[in-house]
Parts: structure tokens; sequence; C-alpha cells
């Protein structure tokens, strides 16, 4: 943790105050310790969780009065401004549970998400491609057919979200606060103790710079009461802050597209009921999945090694869209034997494919094949693990992927950064409501004892899973994973505590 001065951890004491304590010092205060302008709220980073914790501290009539500010390297009004085609889709997209959803609808900022765009889905396939055991989980299976049946997830586009946050954000008015665009954040220092005003030395104090983009200065320095790093992995405020972390790298990528597939053979029962697939591939490096999107398109995650992805990436469409239908569809041996055919060659996947396909057996749960893949849609982004190993310091907290990056195949990151996003800003409104200092080490703890263990225990499963399904071949482990998958598949309690769990 950084080191402070003793007064990081006093009580806050006002101006006026200190004057009759510091009287004999206040006559000789220099020009170069002017006092930056003070923000109750200071937030790095404009991305889903940076923006939704503005948001959130701006819909609740408790936080609305406080001067926030929020910094973000990034061109915002291009996320502003973001739209795209009926039929074309981002190829970063997010599973949000039913619990980010509604934590959305309650700040307002789900209704201005372009809900057509979203898709939600009920049924998810997830099966082994080693042992061929499958897990499914059906909410409509578990509802009559006379209700409508409970969502597993949404999908929603991130850009959408951010532009909807963006929206809530300027709907609630712009009086006191402060959004820097194509800012960045150049360094953040202890702020010092100004004799004639507030005892700053255990403030962060942040200095800003504008970008080439930049159409407006920012201020210079800006001073934060509580200073939240909502700035991805690399945060700036977590390495002022002085917070470690724990993790490694997977060595891992993650390949994202957007598709189209065919219709399906069968008609969904009922109507309207999505389905997401996820065929872990052990041999291969990891899971691929194949996630829901509106009129017969889905997202692609491809989790596998850094080789097959950049392989992966240099395919003619053709080529790739036979391999993510292979990757569905063949045995391990197949697959790796197509990944090594020359990936010029004009159909050499297409023709193995369908010569395979024929002689494997086919289970009823695949997905409809792919049928196109979107320009420019493919993709890739390396896998990481990383937890910091606190989330909060005297005026520092941090939320999202500067707190946590997990391994995406639960589909949890986001997800988990709206939950710290919801309880920081329940923390806040608590600190002020009961006239506490929101900076303060004891306020904001509060925050990490809610988030740190629940956010270590979900990237620790996801971790274990990956672990456990990069096990090739015939071995106790694939023998054990098997039988697990078949023993949660048949027992109904556990799966419905599962699929409780997984909802958030
Ligand atoms: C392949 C893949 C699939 C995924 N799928 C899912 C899913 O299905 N569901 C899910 O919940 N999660 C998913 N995730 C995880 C999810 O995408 C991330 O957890 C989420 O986007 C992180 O949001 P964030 O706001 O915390 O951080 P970021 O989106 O990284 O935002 C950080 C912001 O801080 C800004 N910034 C950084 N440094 C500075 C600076 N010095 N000055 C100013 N600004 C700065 C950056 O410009 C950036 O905009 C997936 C991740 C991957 C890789």
């Amino acid at each position: 943790m950084r080191p402070l001065t003793r007064s990081a951890l006093r009580s806050y004491v006002c101006p006026s105050c200190r004057r009759g304590i510091l009287f004999p010092r206040r006559q000789f205060a220099s020009a170069s310790s002017k006092v930056p302008e003070i923000y109750d709220v200071v937030c790095v980073g404009g991305g889903p969780a940076g923006l939704g914790l503005l948001a959130a501290l701006r819909a609740s009539p408790v936080t609305a009065k406080l001067k926030v500010a929020l910094i973000e390297a990034q061109d915002l009004d291009k996320a502003r401004t973001w739209s795209s085609g009926p039929a074309e889709y981002s190829n970063r997209v997010s599973s949000l549970t039913p619990s980010s959803v509604s934590f959305l609808d309650r700040i307002g900022a789900w209704q201005h998400v372009d809900s057509s765009r979203t898709q939600q889905y009920q049924e998810m396939q997830v099966w082994d491609g080693e042992t061929g055991s499958k897990i499914s989980f059906d909410w409509s299976a578990e509802t009559s057919p006379f209700e409508t049946p409970r969502t597993i997830a949404t999908m929603t586009e991130n850009a959408n979200l951010v532009r909807a946050l963006l929206s809530r954000i300027s709907s609630l008015g712009d009086d006191g606060v402060s959004i820097f665009s194509n800012t960045t954040v150049s360094s953040i220092d202890n702020g010092v103790d100004h004799p004639d005003g507030p005892d700053m030395s255990a403030w962060p104090v942040l200095s800003l710079s504008p970008t080439a983009a930049a159409t407006s200065s920012p201020p210079a320095n800006i001073a934060a009461r509580l200073l939240v790093g909502a700035d991805g992995i690399n945060s700036p405020v977590r390495s002022f802050a002085q917070i470690t972390t724990d993790g490694w790298d997977y060595n891992r990528h993650g390949v994202v597209a957007t598709l189209a597939l065919a219709e399906p053979e069968n008609p969904p029962f009922p109507i309207g009921k999505a389905t997401a697939y996820q065929r872990f591939l052990p041999s291969l490096g990891g899971p691929i999945a194949l996630l829901p999107l509106p009129n017969n398109h889905a997202t692609l995650v491809w989790s596998t090694t850094i080789e097959n992805a950049a392989y992966l990436k240099s395919l003619p469409p053709k080529a790739f869209i036979a391999m993510v239908n292979a990757a569905f569809r063949l045995s391990m041996t197949d697959l790796k034997y197509m990944l090594n055919l020359n990936p010029s060659s004009s159909s050499g996947h297409e023709d193995e494919l369908s010569w395979r396909v024929q002689h494997t057996p086919q289970p009823h749960h695949i997905p409809p094949s792919v049928t196109a893949v979107q320009d420019r849609s493919v993709a890739s982004f390396p896998l990481r693990f990383r937890h910091a190993s606190s989330y909060v310091s005297p005026r520092i907290a941090l939320v999202g992927d500067a707190a946590h990056v997990i391994h995406p195949l639960a589909g949890q990151g986001l997800n988990l950064g709206l939950g710290d996003v919801a309880s920081l800003a329940g923390t806040i409104e608590y600190a002020v409501t009961h006239g506490m200092d929101i900076g303060d080490l004891l306020t904001v703890e509060r925050y990490s004892s809610e988030r740190w263990a629940v956010n270590a225990k979900v990237g620790g499963v996801c971790d274990i899973l990956h672990k456990l399904y990069n096990v090739p071949g015939q071995s106790p482990i694939t023998w054990g994973r098997s039988l697990g998958l078949k023993v949660v598949d048949q027992l109904p309690f556990v799966k419905g505590f599962l699929m409780n769990q997984a909802q958030g």
C-alpha cells in the first residue's frame, strides 16, 4: 500500500476549523501550494464499470448532489453516437446476468439500451469434446408452459451498453458532473498540506493531459475526496495506491467474431426460446462458445492457444466458418488435423469438414450451422487472471477490471464489475446518509468486504474449470470431470442451485 502520512488515517477537518488550530502557520501560504479543484468522487475510466458508477451516483437522490468527475482517454462522443446496421453486430458482446440487468434497470440505464439489439437466452448446452459428457441448463424445462421461461442471461453489445449509460447520465443533467473525455491521467500524487486550506497530504491529486484528439483542455490538476479506479487491467489508480495483484497469463487468446446462423432445423419450443452453446476442447486449449444475438446471429468466443488463434485469424472467411462448424461437430483428432491444413487452400477446410462429419456421430444438442462471418469482426484478446490484493486504500477504491480480470469461459467479468459498482454506490450512499467522510478507509472497507471474497470465488471457479478442461486424453481427471457433469446433469436440485448462482 502507498506510504501515507498519519493524516491519511485521521478524520477530515474542514479548512475553517483548521484555521483555528493552525492559526500561526496561515500567514505564509506560498503560490506554489495553490489548492486544486476538489471533487467528491473522481472516477478514472469511462468503460462500462466507470460509467455505471457515475450513472448510479447521479440516479440516487442521496448522492446526486456530490461533485463528481470522470476521466476517459478515449473519445466518449464517438461512444455516445455509436450506431450500427440492424444485421451488423459488434464483436465485443457480454452476457449480462439478470442481477446485472436489474441493477441497470434500477439506475434507469437499461431503458436507454436498444433492446432490438439484445438477445435473452433461456437454455444452455455445455459438453466435453473429449468425453462427450454434457450438461444442459434449461429454464423453460423448470417453468410451466404457460409462464415465460426465466432468462439465463441477456447478450448485449458493450457499445450498446456504454451508449445507454452515457445517455442516462446526460438525461440526469450536467449540474455538478464533469466528464473529461480524450483526457489521460498522466500522474497521481498525494496532495500537500495547504497552510491556508485543507490538509490534502493524503488526498490523491491527479495531473490531467489532453490526448491528440481533444478539442478542449482539461484542468491541469484535480483532487479527489474519493478516487475510483475503473481504469482496466493496467490501472494507474491501482499503481498509485501500490496495491499488488496476484495472477497469471493463461497463454491463451479469446477469438471473437460475429456470425450468421442457418435457420434451426426444429423451431425452438416455446417459440422465441434461445440457446447458448459451449463445447470444451481440452486438446486445443479451451472451450468454444456460440452465444445468440437477434436475427439468427451469434457471437463467438473461442478460447484457444496463441498459435491456434493466429491460425484462425489468418483464414479466409469460408475456411474460418468451416473451422467453427467443425469445432462443434468433429473429434479432437479431426480438429487437430484441420488446424494444420494450409490456411490459404481454396476449399480444403470445407471439403474436410463435409467428408469427416459424415463419419462422426452427431449429438442432438449441436448449434445450427454457421453460414457467414461478418466482415472485419474476427479478432482476439489475451486471456489473463488478475486479482488485486485489496480493493481499497485511504481515499481509493477499485472496481471492474482494475480490481479483477478473469477467464471469460463463464461470461462473468463485466457482471462482477457491475456488482462492484452497485456495492460501491451503496457504500457511498450509506456514508452520505450517515454524515461520514466518503473517502475514509472505514467507509470504503464496507465495499471491499462485500465484494472481494465474492469475486475471488467466481474467478477461482473459472480458473479451476479452465485447468480441469485443459487436461487432454484419458486420465483420472478426464474421467472425474465426465462423471461430475453427468451426475450434476441428473440432479435437478444441484442444477437448479447452479443455475441460480449463474444468474448472479
Ligand atoms: C473475449 C472476452 C469475452 C468476454 N465476455 C464477457 C461476457 O460475456 N460477460 C461479461 O460479464 N464479461 C465478459 N468479458 C469481460 C468484460 O469485457 C470486461 O470485464 C469489461 O469490459 C471490463 O470493463 P471495465 O469498465 O472494468 O474496464 P475497461 O472496459 O477496460 O475500461 C477501462 C477504461 O479506462 C480507461 N483508462 C485506462 N487508463 C486510463 C488513463 N490513464 N487515463 C484515462 N483513462 C484511462 C480506458 O480507456 C478504458 O476505457 C469478456 C472479456 C473478453 C476478453
